[in-house]
């Protein structure tokens, strides 16, 4: 699934907000996360666990990760939980 789009749309800060996304800040890219959403299935742990690690605090850090091998793991993603903004304008 691509983490930059919900519904074809690319997403907003704003919108992933309103929508229940907590935001993990990293220099590069902020991720997006909503706990309402995620399955569970471990995609995201199982690809990066330097970026992504349940029982961490913060569970999520962006920039343990280069910005494309953060993307390449949140894309994995299977059920849309995972969002990431980057802050290149790309
Ligand atoms: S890959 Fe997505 S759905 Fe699976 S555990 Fe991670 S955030 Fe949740």
């Amino acid at each position: 699934m691509d983490g930059s789009k919900i519904n074809d749309k690319a997403v907003t800060e704003e919108m992933l907000l309103e929508e229940g996304y907590r935001k993990y800040s990293g220099e590069d890219l902020d991720i997006y996360y909503s706990k309402d959403i995620c399955a569970h299935i471990g995609n995201c742990v199982r690809g990066n666990k330097a970026v992504f690690e349940v029982g961490r605090r913060p569970w999520i850090i962006a920039d343990n990760g280069g910005i494309e091998e953060d993307i390449r793991v949140i894309n994995t993603c299977p059920s849309g939980a995972l969002k990431y903004i980057r802050k290149d304008g790309k």
